[in-house]
């Protein structure tokens, strides 16, 4: 017997066809770098990324070709997401804050032949050396700068739009849409190649109501960078439920993003938690100058939100939705939600489950593994490796890259998180395998000390690093950045650690900066910290 569904493929070009029939006039707005707002519709992304296709398919773009991406977030790089892939193309979002090296790799490894860049990064081309490695550089134009010699306008390859006899070449839903490499902070960056059909699938699951919660009642402002991650993906979920987008393009500065919130009714904002440090401590400062929505939604990911920062956001009127992913998992993985039985705990209570990484979407599946390849049971108390498998998840990189011990032999990918689960499926990251802190055969977990280091009155940021031991192989050492006004006082801390850690957990010491290191994408660097400060402290 046979089932009776028609196959009807999963692609983008639906979802933008749909928004620009059902959702015509909602807007898109975009913040240009002079801070003026440029205002687009869903029924213009559709004739705009229609003229795209057609004018790159004009110039010479076939089945497959890559196209890179320099860009801010705003209405022409969701033009390059949608009109990309109709023209059978994958984009490729490049993070302008990559070394040339990394940018250099990347590129020759994703084999790209055009690029898409704003006129206000064109600067970055120099990144390249004397001769940029791409046979077409269209230029988006925000200001009345020359365009150097060989680019062109954005704006011609648009031109007077697609006639409405134009149809598309045909997609399948497993045809490659998008490209994202990984931030490299484990190791030399690999691509991850996204298909329409996981891109589609990937907004059901995010847009759910238990996930992110996103619909056409909302007004989105994603800060996450659309290079990091398709800006986890919520320019297609947003378009998806025809929800109104706000994209901060260069401005991401706590001022103007508050700025940005208040002008355009932002209901969700996307962004890691540094992001949110800034937009606190500036809240904290000015409590009455912004008229924000009330209820405004921050989703919190790429790396861990403490349960100061959920706690602090709730008592400013904004509520943290704690998510957790990888550009493998393009991106959403789980997310923290409280549940209906949780409801009567005291607050302590709900904020420690907040501030885990929470529970899996539908068709995201789980699994943690011991160092013995054993599954470990899901009691919250036992670690192992985070194991995941779905329809979202990719299955290889792309290119030659040997990766093979990123997979398992029964087809699951291997996150380099080590975690556990709770009875109710809430998962928590203990660390990163490479993070852990491995002292005298015991795991102590850098995540945990960092979190609770953050909740201390005196402490802004907090990283926790291994540094060799000749006894016990690795022990703690923690860097921390004082709030302004506050000083650090190592026995006061090493007292308040004391109090919610066994002796053996704590630091063995404690560095002051100014700042801790940034990668690409605002996570901390600890591979630099630890380059800078292992030897240092062996001695
Ligand atoms: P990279 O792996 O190069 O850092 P990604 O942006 O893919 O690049 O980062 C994925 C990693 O970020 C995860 O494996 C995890 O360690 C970390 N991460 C993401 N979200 C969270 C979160 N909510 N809490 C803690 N860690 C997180």
């Amino acid at each position: 017997m046979h089932a009776t569904m028609m196959n009807y493929p999963l692609t983008t070009n639906h979802l933008i066809e749909r928004a620009a029939r059902l959702f015509a006039k909602v807007e898109i707005v975009s913040q240009a770098p002079d801070r003026s707002l440029v205002r687009h519709t869903y029924a213009d992304l559709l004739q705009r990324s229609r003229a795209l296709a057609k004018g790159l398919i004009d110039a010479g773009l076939t089945k497959g070709d890559r196209v890179a991406t320099l860009m801010w977030n705003h209405h022409a790089h969701m033009e390059v997401y949608f009109g990309v892939p109709m023209a059978g193309g994958v984009y490729h979002t490049l993070n302008l804050r990559l070394s040339p090296e990394d940018l250099g790799y990347i590129v020759a490894d994703a084999g790209d032949r055009f690029l898409v860049i704003d006129d206000v990064l064109l600067p970055l081309l120099a990144k390249f050396g004397d001769k940029p490695p791409f046979e077409r550089i269209f230029v988006v134009r925000w200001t009345d700068a020359e365009l150097p010699e060989g680019c062109v306008d954005f704006e011609s390859l648009i031109g007077e739009g697609a006639p409405e006899s134009w149809t598309p070449p045909p997609a399948s839903e497993l045809d490659p849409i998008g490209m994202c490499y990984t931030s490299g902070t484990t190791g030399r960056p690999k691509g991850v190649v996204y298909s329409h059909r996981a891109t589609v699938l990937h907004c059901f699951g995010s847009a759910l109501p238990d996930s992110l919660d996103l619909s056409i009642q909302d007004t989105l402002c994603p800060v996450v960078p659309m290079f990091h991650v398709n800006a986890w993906g919520l320019p297609f979920t947003a378009t998806m439920v025809g929800a109104k987008q706000v994209h901060p393009g260069p401005h991401l500065q706590p001022d103007a993003l508050l700025d940005l919130y208040a002008k355009e009714q932002v209901t969700v904002s996307a962004g890691v938690p540094t992001i949110w440090m800034g937009i606190m401590k500036l809240v904290e400062q000015h409590p009455d100058k912004w008229k924000l929505q009330p209820g405004l939604r921050m989703v919190v990911g790429g790396s861990a939100a403490p349960e100061s920062m959920i706690s602090t956001m709730d008592q400013m009127g904004m509520r943290v939705i704690h998510a957790w992913g990888m550009t493998e998992t393009t991106p959403l993985g789980s997310v923290s939600l409280l549940r209906p039985e949780h409801a009567a705990l005291p607050e302590a209570e709900q904020l420690k489950i907040r501030a885990k990484q929470g529970t899996a979407p539908p068709f995201v599946d789980m699994r943690i593994v011991d160092d013995e390849g054993q599954e470990v049971a899901w009691d919250g108390v036992h670690m192992g490796e985070l194991q995941v498998r779905g329809p979202w998840i990719a299955g290889s990189y792309h290119g030659g890259v040997d990766a093979s011990e990123k997979w398992t032999d029964d087809g699951w990918f291997r996150t380099g998180d080590v975690v556990t689960i709770d009875a109710q499926g809430y998962m928590q990251i203990t660390d990163r395998t490479k993070d852990l802190v491995k002292s005298g055969g015991e795991w102590i977990s850098s995540v945990a000390l960092e979190n609770a280091l953050m909740g201390h009155p005196d402490i802004a940021e907090a990283a926790v690093i291994a540094v060799p031991h000749p006894k016990w192989t690795e022990r703690p050492l923690a860097v921390v950045v004082a709030k302004e006004g506050a000083t650090i006082d190592e026995a006061a801390l090493t007292a308040y650690l004391a109090e919610r850690f066994e002796k053996w957990w704590l630091p063995d010491g404690y560095v002051v900066r100014d700042q801790i290191p940034r990668g690409a994408t605002g996570k901390f660097l600890k591979r630099t910290l630890r380059d800078e400060l292992a030897s240092a402290s062996a001695s």
